[in-house]
Protein backbone atom coordinates (compact mmCIF):
# COMPACT_ATOMS: atom_id res chain seq x y z
CA UNK A 1 0.00 0.00 0.00
CA UNK A 2 3.15 2.24 0.27
CA UNK A 3 3.26 2.66 -3.03
CA UNK A 4 -0.46 5.20 -3.37
CA UNK A 5 0.27 8.01 -5.44
CA UNK A 6 0.42 10.95 -3.34
CA UNK A 7 -2.99 12.32 -3.66
CA UNK A 8 -4.50 9.20 -2.33
CA UNK A 9 -2.47 9.48 1.06
CA UNK A 10 -3.80 13.02 1.96
CA UNK A 11 -6.19 12.54 4.74
CA UNK A 12 -5.23 13.57 7.85
CA UNK A 13 -5.21 11.18 10.87
CA UNK A 14 -9.00 11.85 12.96
CA UNK A 15 -6.76 11.61 15.64
CA UNK A 16 -3.07 12.67 15.42
CA UNK A 17 -1.17 10.41 17.02
CA UNK A 18 1.50 12.93 18.91
CA UNK A 19 -1.35 15.21 19.77
CA UNK A 20 -3.67 11.84 21.08
CA UNK A 21 -0.66 9.99 22.65
CA UNK A 22 -1.60 7.22 20.43
CA UNK A 23 0.72 3.81 20.97
CA UNK A 24 2.57 2.65 18.46
CA UNK A 25 0.56 0.05 17.54
CA UNK A 26 -2.45 2.52 17.46
CA UNK A 27 -0.85 4.91 15.20
CA UNK A 28 0.31 2.01 12.66
CA UNK A 29 -3.41 0.41 12.71
CA UNK A 30 -5.33 3.91 12.17
CA UNK A 31 -2.38 4.85 9.18
CA UNK A 32 -3.11 1.48 7.83
CA UNK A 33 -7.45 1.54 7.78
CA UNK A 34 -6.66 5.13 6.40
CA UNK A 35 -4.70 4.65 3.35
CA UNK A 36 -7.00 1.12 3.07
CA UNK A 37 -10.18 3.60 3.09
CA UNK A 38 -9.42 5.80 0.87
CA UNK A 39 -7.60 3.75 -1.75
CA UNK A 40 -10.11 0.94 -1.60
CA UNK A 41 -13.09 1.59 0.40
CA UNK A 42 -14.03 5.32 -0.92
CA UNK A 43 -14.10 4.03 -4.54
CA UNK A 44 -16.76 0.80 -3.98
CA UNK A 45 -18.65 2.52 -1.55
CA UNK A 46 -21.40 4.30 -3.91
CA UNK A 47 -22.03 0.99 -6.07
CA UNK A 48 -22.63 -1.10 -2.71
CA UNK A 49 -24.91 1.37 -1.72
CA UNK A 50 -26.32 2.01 -4.65
CA UNK A 51 -27.35 -1.49 -5.32
CA UNK A 52 -27.86 -2.34 -1.41
CA UNK A 53 -25.52 -4.80 -2.04
CA UNK A 54 -22.79 -6.19 0.39
CA UNK A 55 -19.17 -5.41 0.11
CA UNK A 56 -17.91 -8.73 0.23
CA UNK A 57 -15.12 -7.64 -2.02
CA UNK A 58 -13.86 -5.28 0.51
CA UNK A 59 -13.63 -7.92 3.32
CA UNK A 60 -11.40 -10.31 1.26
CA UNK A 61 -9.22 -7.50 1.05
CA UNK A 62 -9.53 -6.39 4.46
CA UNK A 63 -8.60 -10.23 5.47
CA UNK A 64 -5.56 -9.72 3.49
CA UNK A 65 -4.99 -6.16 5.07
CA UNK A 66 -4.96 -8.17 8.85
CA UNK A 67 -7.67 -6.08 9.61
CA UNK A 68 -10.51 -8.85 10.27
CA UNK A 69 -8.02 -10.27 12.89
CA UNK A 70 -7.29 -6.84 14.36
CA UNK A 71 -8.91 -8.18 18.00
CA UNK A 72 -7.73 -11.57 17.74
CA UNK A 73 -4.94 -12.42 20.61
CA UNK A 74 -1.65 -12.43 19.36
CA UNK A 75 -1.32 -16.25 20.00
CA UNK A 76 -3.94 -16.63 18.19
CA UNK A 77 -2.33 -14.99 15.21
CA UNK A 78 -4.29 -12.00 15.20
CA UNK A 79 -3.45 -8.63 15.67
CA UNK A 80 -4.12 -8.33 20.09
CA UNK A 81 -5.71 -4.62 19.46
CA UNK A 82 -7.54 -3.89 22.53
CA UNK A 83 -11.11 -2.12 22.56
CA UNK A 84 -9.73 1.75 22.18
CA UNK A 85 -7.30 0.98 19.25
CA UNK A 86 -9.75 -1.10 17.49
CA UNK A 87 -12.60 2.02 17.83
CA UNK A 88 -9.61 4.30 16.44
CA UNK A 89 -8.88 1.97 13.77
CA UNK A 90 -13.02 1.32 12.77
CA UNK A 91 -13.61 5.49 12.96
CA UNK A 92 -11.03 5.73 9.76
CA UNK A 93 -12.39 3.44 7.87
CA UNK A 94 -16.33 4.79 8.99
CA UNK A 95 -14.70 7.66 7.07
CA UNK A 96 -14.71 6.30 4.15
CA UNK A 97 -17.40 3.74 3.72
CA UNK A 98 -19.97 3.63 6.07
CA UNK A 99 -21.51 0.20 5.70
CA UNK A 100 -18.64 -1.58 5.52
CA UNK A 101 -17.24 -0.40 8.56
CA UNK A 102 -20.43 -1.21 10.67
CA UNK A 103 -20.59 -4.70 9.59
CA UNK A 104 -17.19 -5.07 10.14
CA UNK A 105 -18.23 -4.05 13.50
CA UNK A 106 -20.25 -7.08 14.02
CA UNK A 107 -17.47 -9.12 12.70
CA UNK A 108 -15.08 -7.37 15.14
CA UNK A 109 -16.93 -7.98 17.96
CA UNK A 110 -17.31 -11.79 17.88
CA UNK A 111 -13.46 -11.41 18.32
CA UNK A 112 -14.01 -8.97 21.66
CA UNK A 113 -16.84 -10.61 23.33
CA UNK A 114 -14.86 -14.37 23.15
CA UNK A 115 -11.50 -12.53 23.27
CA UNK A 116 -10.09 -9.32 25.37
CA UNK A 117 -13.23 -8.94 27.09
CA UNK A 118 -13.84 -12.74 28.18
CA UNK A 119 -10.13 -11.99 29.87
CA UNK A 120 -12.08 -9.30 32.35
CA UNK A 121 -14.38 -11.93 33.21
CA UNK A 122 -15.17 -14.49 36.38
CA UNK A 123 -15.12 -17.76 35.11
CA UNK A 124 -13.90 -20.90 36.37
CA UNK A 125 -10.70 -22.28 35.72
CA UNK A 126 -11.54 -25.24 33.88
CA UNK A 127 -14.71 -22.93 31.49
CA UNK A 128 -11.96 -21.01 30.90
CA UNK A 129 -9.48 -23.79 29.34
CA UNK A 130 -12.37 -25.07 27.68
CA UNK A 131 -13.37 -21.88 26.09
CA UNK A 132 -9.98 -21.00 24.74
CA UNK A 133 -9.64 -23.19 22.87
CA UNK A 134 -12.99 -23.47 21.23
CA UNK A 135 -12.58 -19.71 20.43
CA UNK A 136 -9.25 -20.74 18.91
CA UNK A 137 -10.98 -23.06 16.82
CA UNK A 138 -13.44 -19.68 15.40
CA UNK A 139 -10.19 -17.39 15.64
CA UNK A 140 -8.07 -20.25 13.25
CA UNK A 141 -10.67 -19.85 10.90
CA UNK A 142 -10.98 -15.78 10.89
CA UNK A 143 -6.58 -15.84 10.10
CA UNK A 144 -6.46 -18.47 8.07
CA UNK A 145 -9.52 -18.84 5.99
CA UNK A 146 -11.11 -15.11 6.28
CA UNK A 147 -13.73 -16.37 7.72
CA UNK A 148 -16.99 -13.61 8.63
CA UNK A 149 -18.89 -13.21 11.69
CA UNK A 150 -21.58 -11.71 12.01
CA UNK A 151 -23.92 -10.97 14.92
CA UNK A 152 -27.51 -10.74 14.91
CA UNK A 153 -28.66 -10.01 18.69
CA UNK A 154 -32.25 -7.98 17.10
CA UNK A 155 -35.39 -9.46 17.39
CA UNK A 156 -37.71 -6.53 17.19
CA UNK A 157 -39.00 -7.09 20.69
CA UNK A 158 -37.40 -5.28 24.13
CA UNK A 159 -34.49 -7.96 24.45
CA UNK A 160 -32.19 -5.78 22.30
CA UNK A 161 -31.99 -3.30 24.67
CA UNK A 162 -31.40 -5.37 27.52
CA UNK A 163 -34.92 -5.46 29.13
CA UNK A 164 -36.12 -8.90 28.37
CA UNK A 165 -34.74 -12.47 27.51
CA UNK A 166 -34.25 -13.43 23.78
CA UNK A 167 -36.92 -15.13 22.49
CA UNK A 168 -34.43 -17.22 20.08
CA UNK A 169 -34.10 -20.13 21.90
CA UNK A 170 -31.35 -22.67 22.63
CA UNK A 171 -32.43 -26.31 23.75
CA UNK A 172 -30.25 -28.57 25.15
CA UNK A 173 -29.78 -31.95 23.21
CA UNK A 174 -26.78 -34.50 22.83
CA UNK A 175 -23.66 -32.54 21.61
CA UNK A 176 -25.16 -29.28 21.50
CA UNK A 177 -28.13 -27.26 21.03
CA UNK A 178 -31.21 -27.25 18.95
CA UNK A 179 -32.03 -23.75 18.20
CA UNK A 180 -35.36 -22.02 16.99
CA UNK A 181 -35.70 -18.34 16.70
CA UNK A 182 -35.97 -15.37 14.37
CA UNK A 183 -33.45 -11.83 14.47
CA UNK A 184 -34.11 -9.23 12.57
CA UNK A 185 -31.50 -6.52 11.06
CA UNK A 186 -28.86 -9.75 10.41
CA UNK A 187 -26.27 -7.22 8.93
CA UNK A 188 -23.94 -9.43 6.53
CA UNK A 189 -27.27 -11.62 5.83
CA UNK A 190 -26.11 -14.42 3.00
CA UNK A 191 -22.31 -12.75 3.27
CA UNK A 192 -21.42 -13.95 6.83
CA UNK A 193 -19.91 -17.12 7.64
CA UNK A 194 -21.34 -17.87 10.84
CA UNK A 195 -23.91 -15.74 12.60
CA UNK A 196 -23.12 -14.90 16.10
CA UNK A 197 -26.70 -14.92 17.67
CA UNK A 198 -27.39 -14.45 21.04
CA UNK A 199 -30.62 -16.84 22.53
CA UNK A 200 -31.95 -18.03 25.49
CA UNK A 201 -31.15 -21.48 27.18
CA UNK A 202 -34.36 -23.28 28.09
CA UNK A 203 -34.15 -27.13 29.76
CA UNK A 204 -37.58 -27.21 30.69
CA UNK A 205 -41.00 -24.52 31.09
CA UNK A 206 -39.15 -22.83 33.75
CA UNK A 207 -39.64 -18.93 32.52
CA UNK A 208 -37.04 -17.55 30.24
CA UNK A 209 -34.18 -15.27 31.59
CA UNK A 210 -31.37 -12.76 30.80
CA UNK A 211 -28.85 -15.30 32.76
CA UNK A 212 -29.63 -18.43 31.08
CA UNK A 213 -28.35 -16.02 27.66
CA UNK A 214 -25.81 -18.02 25.18
CA UNK A 215 -23.74 -16.83 22.95
CA UNK A 216 -23.69 -19.42 19.73
CA UNK A 217 -21.73 -19.32 16.22
CA UNK A 218 -24.16 -20.76 13.81
CA UNK A 219 -22.61 -21.69 10.44
CA UNK A 220 -24.44 -19.90 7.52
CA UNK A 221 -25.01 -23.33 5.97
CA UNK A 222 -26.17 -25.44 8.40
CA UNK A 223 -29.85 -26.67 8.18
CA UNK A 224 -32.73 -25.01 9.03
CA UNK A 225 -30.99 -21.29 8.49
CA UNK A 226 -33.00 -19.11 5.92
CA UNK A 227 -32.63 -15.56 5.28
CA UNK A 228 -36.18 -14.03 4.45
CA UNK A 229 -37.01 -10.27 3.80
CA UNK A 230 -36.19 -7.32 1.42
CA UNK A 231 -33.37 -4.87 2.00
CA UNK A 232 -34.10 -1.30 0.65
CA UNK A 233 -33.24 0.72 3.31
CA UNK A 234 -32.61 4.66 3.58
CA UNK A 235 -28.78 4.25 4.91
CA UNK A 236 -26.50 1.60 5.26
CA UNK A 237 -27.60 -0.14 2.35
CA UNK A 238 -24.27 -1.73 2.22
CA UNK A 239 -25.18 -4.09 5.15
CA UNK A 240 -27.91 -5.90 3.88
CA UNK A 241 -29.65 -6.60 7.14
CA UNK A 242 -32.23 -8.58 5.98
CA UNK A 243 -34.19 -11.25 8.27
CA UNK A 244 -32.62 -14.59 10.05
CA UNK A 245 -34.92 -17.67 10.37
CA UNK A 246 -33.83 -20.34 12.52
CA UNK A 247 -35.84 -23.41 12.56
CA UNK A 248 -35.08 -26.53 14.72
CA UNK A 249 -30.94 -25.72 14.06
CA UNK A 250 -28.45 -28.32 15.77
CA UNK A 251 -25.38 -26.56 16.96
CA UNK A 252 -22.50 -28.37 18.45
CA UNK A 253 -21.30 -27.41 21.98
CA UNK A 254 -18.30 -26.11 20.61
CA UNK A 255 -19.88 -23.15 18.66
CA UNK A 256 -20.37 -21.09 22.00
CA UNK A 257 -18.41 -18.15 21.48
CA UNK A 258 -18.44 -17.54 25.56
CA UNK A 259 -18.76 -19.91 27.89
CA UNK A 260 -21.94 -20.22 29.85
CA UNK A 261 -23.62 -17.11 31.89
CA UNK A 262 -20.98 -15.32 30.60
CA UNK A 263 -22.82 -12.87 28.40
CA UNK A 264 -24.80 -11.91 30.99
CA UNK A 265 -21.79 -10.57 33.40
CA UNK A 266 -20.44 -9.27 29.85
CA UNK A 267 -23.32 -7.27 29.43
CA UNK A 268 -23.22 -5.71 33.10
CA UNK A 269 -19.74 -5.47 33.79
CA UNK A 270 -18.54 -4.49 30.59
CA UNK A 271 -21.42 -1.49 29.38
CA UNK A 272 -18.64 0.29 26.52
CA UNK A 273 -18.82 -2.72 24.86
CA UNK A 274 -22.47 -1.42 23.62
CA UNK A 275 -20.69 1.90 22.41
CA UNK A 276 -18.67 -0.58 19.34
CA UNK A 277 -21.22 0.95 17.07
CA UNK A 278 -20.15 4.40 17.21
CA UNK A 279 -16.66 4.17 15.58
CA UNK A 280 -18.28 3.84 12.14
CA UNK A 281 -20.77 7.55 12.58
CA UNK A 282 -17.15 9.11 14.55
CA UNK A 283 -15.62 8.56 10.92
CA UNK A 284 -19.21 9.06 9.42
CA UNK A 285 -18.54 13.13 11.04
CA UNK A 286 -15.46 13.40 10.10
CA UNK A 287 -16.00 12.47 6.38
CA UNK A 288 -18.69 15.12 6.84
CA UNK A 289 -16.98 17.85 7.74
CA UNK A 290 -13.75 16.85 5.34
CA UNK A 291 -16.10 17.13 2.76
CA UNK A 292 -17.46 20.89 3.80
CA UNK A 293 -13.94 21.92 3.49
CA UNK A 294 -12.70 20.42 0.12
CA UNK A 295 -16.18 21.10 -1.72
CA UNK A 296 -15.77 25.37 -0.48
CA UNK A 297 -12.32 25.35 -1.15
CA UNK A 298 -13.32 23.93 -4.60
CA UNK A 299 -11.50 21.07 -4.64
CA UNK A 300 -14.00 18.30 -4.54
CA UNK A 301 -12.92 15.38 -7.23
CA UNK A 302 -15.31 15.48 -10.30
CA UNK A 303 -16.67 19.02 -9.23
CA UNK A 304 -15.52 22.34 -10.91
CA UNK A 305 -12.81 24.06 -9.19
CA UNK A 306 -15.53 26.64 -7.92
CA UNK A 307 -13.95 28.44 -4.38
CA UNK A 308 -17.10 29.20 -1.89
CA UNK A 309 -14.87 30.05 0.66
CA UNK A 310 -14.42 33.77 0.91
CA UNK A 311 -18.53 34.31 2.26
CA UNK A 312 -18.67 34.82 5.51
CA UNK A 313 -21.77 32.39 6.12
CA UNK A 314 -19.60 29.88 4.80
CA UNK A 315 -16.46 30.24 7.24
CA UNK A 316 -18.91 30.76 10.42
CA UNK A 317 -20.57 27.64 9.21
CA UNK A 318 -17.58 25.93 8.88
CA UNK A 319 -16.06 27.08 11.79
CA UNK A 320 -19.74 25.80 13.82
CA UNK A 321 -19.23 22.57 12.37
CA UNK A 322 -15.48 22.34 13.40
CA UNK A 323 -16.41 23.07 16.65
CA UNK A 324 -18.87 20.37 16.85
CA UNK A 325 -16.59 17.99 14.82
CA UNK A 326 -13.86 18.42 17.87
CA UNK A 327 -16.29 18.36 20.63
CA UNK A 328 -17.46 14.92 19.61
CA UNK A 329 -14.13 14.11 19.11
CA UNK A 330 -12.95 14.96 22.93
CA UNK A 331 -15.46 13.13 24.42
CA UNK A 332 -15.70 10.24 21.94
CA UNK A 333 -12.34 9.76 22.71
CA UNK A 334 -12.34 10.11 26.69
CA UNK A 335 -14.93 7.60 26.96
CA UNK A 336 -13.18 5.22 24.84
CA UNK A 337 -10.00 5.31 26.55
CA UNK A 338 -12.35 4.99 30.14
CA UNK A 339 -13.43 1.32 28.59
CA UNK A 340 -12.87 -1.26 31.24
CA UNK A 341 -14.92 -3.86 33.49
CA UNK A 342 -16.80 -2.55 36.23
CA UNK A 343 -16.80 1.41 35.01
CA UNK A 344 -17.62 3.96 37.21
CA UNK A 345 -21.00 5.33 37.38
CA UNK A 346 -19.76 8.38 36.67
CA UNK A 347 -18.00 7.07 33.88
CA UNK A 348 -21.20 4.81 31.96
CA UNK A 349 -22.77 8.38 32.21
CA UNK A 350 -20.09 9.75 29.95
CA UNK A 351 -20.39 6.89 27.80
CA UNK A 352 -23.83 7.14 27.45
CA UNK A 353 -22.86 11.02 26.74
CA UNK A 354 -20.49 9.88 23.68
CA UNK A 355 -22.97 7.94 22.65
CA UNK A 356 -25.47 10.39 21.98
CA UNK A 357 -23.00 12.71 20.94
CA UNK A 358 -21.54 10.80 17.94
CA UNK A 359 -24.79 9.37 16.77
CA UNK A 360 -26.69 12.73 16.25
CA UNK A 361 -23.83 14.90 15.51
CA UNK A 362 -22.42 12.73 12.54
CA UNK A 363 -26.00 13.58 11.53
CA UNK A 364 -26.20 16.73 12.55
CA UNK A 365 -22.74 17.82 10.58
CA UNK A 366 -23.80 15.93 7.72
CA UNK A 367 -26.75 18.10 7.57
CA UNK A 368 -25.63 21.11 8.47
CA UNK A 369 -22.29 19.96 5.20
CA UNK A 370 -25.38 20.50 2.81
CA UNK A 371 -26.91 23.34 3.87
CA UNK A 372 -23.53 25.28 3.86
CA UNK A 373 -22.34 23.76 0.63
CA UNK A 374 -25.11 24.18 -1.07
CA UNK A 375 -27.39 22.24 -4.39
CA UNK A 376 -25.03 20.64 -6.44
CA UNK A 377 -23.14 18.91 -3.37
CA UNK A 378 -26.24 16.80 -2.61
CA UNK A 379 -26.14 15.13 -6.19
CA UNK A 380 -26.02 11.22 -5.97
CA UNK A 381 -22.27 11.64 -7.83
CA UNK A 382 -20.65 12.84 -4.69
CA UNK A 383 -20.51 11.02 -1.22
CA UNK A 384 -22.20 13.66 1.01
CA UNK A 385 -25.89 12.33 0.60
CA UNK A 386 -24.54 8.93 1.35
CA UNK A 387 -23.06 10.60 4.46
CA UNK A 388 -26.05 12.16 4.90
CA UNK A 389 -28.44 8.94 4.99
CA UNK A 390 -26.18 6.56 6.34
CA UNK A 391 -25.59 8.89 9.94
CA UNK A 392 -29.14 9.03 10.45
CA UNK A 393 -28.64 5.27 11.13
CA UNK A 394 -26.67 5.65 14.06
CA UNK A 395 -29.41 7.32 16.87
CA UNK A 396 -31.27 3.64 15.96
CA UNK A 397 -29.04 0.95 16.72
CA UNK A 398 -30.19 -0.51 19.85
CA UNK A 399 -29.05 -0.95 22.57
CA UNK A 400 -28.16 2.49 23.41
CA UNK A 401 -30.18 4.59 20.99
CA UNK A 402 -29.98 7.85 21.32
CA UNK A 403 -33.74 8.05 22.95
CA UNK A 404 -32.23 4.88 25.81
CA UNK A 405 -29.09 7.19 26.25
CA UNK A 406 -31.09 9.96 27.30
CA UNK A 407 -33.56 8.09 29.19
CA UNK A 408 -30.62 6.60 31.35
CA UNK A 409 -28.65 9.75 31.56
CA UNK A 410 -31.37 11.82 33.40
CA UNK A 411 -32.48 9.32 35.30
CA UNK A 412 -28.84 7.81 36.72
CA UNK A 413 -28.09 11.44 37.40
CA UNK A 414 -31.40 12.22 39.39
CA UNK A 415 -31.69 8.61 41.20
CA UNK A 416 -28.81 7.15 43.17
CA UNK A 417 -28.61 3.29 42.92
CA UNK A 418 -31.48 2.02 44.63
CA UNK A 419 -33.19 5.50 45.41
CA UNK A 420 -36.81 5.54 44.97
CA UNK A 421 -39.26 8.41 45.55
CA UNK A 422 -41.72 7.46 48.21
C1 LIG B 1 -28.32 -0.30 9.26
C2 LIG B 1 -28.66 -1.12 10.47
C3 LIG B 1 -27.93 -2.26 10.73
C4 LIG B 1 -28.23 -3.04 11.83
N1 LIG B 1 -27.50 -4.18 12.08
C5 LIG B 1 -27.76 -4.93 13.17
C6 LIG B 1 -27.02 -6.10 13.46
O1 LIG B 1 -26.09 -6.49 12.74
N2 LIG B 1 -27.34 -6.82 14.56
C7 LIG B 1 -28.36 -6.44 15.37
O2 LIG B 1 -28.57 -7.11 16.38
N3 LIG B 1 -29.10 -5.36 15.12
C8 LIG B 1 -28.83 -4.58 14.03
N4 LIG B 1 -29.59 -3.47 13.77
C9 LIG B 1 -30.82 -3.26 14.58
C10 LIG B 1 -30.75 -2.17 15.59
O3 LIG B 1 -29.75 -2.39 16.55
C11 LIG B 1 -32.10 -2.10 16.30
O4 LIG B 1 -32.44 -3.33 16.84
C12 LIG B 1 -33.20 -1.68 15.38
O5 LIG B 1 -32.84 -0.50 14.70
C13 LIG B 1 -34.45 -1.47 16.22
O6 LIG B 1 -35.49 -1.11 15.39
P1 LIG B 1 -37.01 -1.29 15.89
O7 LIG B 1 -37.83 -0.51 14.92
O8 LIG B 1 -37.34 -2.73 16.08
O9 LIG B 1 -36.96 -0.57 17.27
P2 LIG B 1 -37.97 -0.69 18.48
O10 LIG B 1 -37.55 -1.82 19.37
O11 LIG B 1 -39.38 -0.69 17.97
O12 LIG B 1 -37.69 0.64 19.23
C14 LIG B 1 -38.00 1.92 18.69
C15 LIG B 1 -37.34 2.95 19.56
O13 LIG B 1 -37.94 2.91 20.85
C16 LIG B 1 -36.94 3.05 21.87
N5 LIG B 1 -36.90 1.86 22.74
C17 LIG B 1 -36.88 0.56 22.38
N6 LIG B 1 -36.81 -0.23 23.46
C18 LIG B 1 -36.80 0.57 24.54
C19 LIG B 1 -36.74 0.35 25.94
N7 LIG B 1 -36.69 -0.88 26.46
N8 LIG B 1 -36.73 1.44 26.74
C20 LIG B 1 -36.82 2.70 26.24
N9 LIG B 1 -36.87 2.97 24.91
C21 LIG B 1 -36.86 1.92 24.09
C22 LIG B 1 -35.61 3.19 21.17
O14 LIG B 1 -35.20 4.54 21.12
C23 LIG B 1 -35.84 2.69 19.78
O15 LIG B 1 -35.07 3.37 18.80
C24 LIG B 1 -29.29 -2.67 12.68
C25 LIG B 1 -30.02 -1.51 12.42
C26 LIG B 1 -29.72 -0.73 11.33
C27 LIG B 1 -30.53 0.51 11.10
Amino acid sequence: MDTLPADLLQDEPIFAPEAFNLTPQQAELTARARRFGKAVLAPRAATYDREARFPIENFHDMHGEGLLRICVPEEDGGEGADFTTYCLTAAELGRYCGATALSWNMHVCSTLWSGLLSEDLEMAEADRATHRARRSRHYRRIVEEGAIYSQPFSEGGAAAAGAIAFGTEARPVEGGYIVNGKKIFASLSGAADYYGILCTERTGNEPASRRNTLYLAIPAKAEGVTIVGDWDPLGMRGTVSRTLLLKDVFVPEDAMLMPRGVYFQAAGRWPHMFMTLTPTYMGLAQAAYDFAVSYLRGEVPGTPPVKRRMFPTKQIAVAEMRIMLEQTKALWFQAIREARPDPTREQVQRAYAAQYTVMENANALATKAIRTCGGQAMLRSLPLERIYRDSRCGSLMLPWTAEICLDRLGRDTLYKPGEKDE
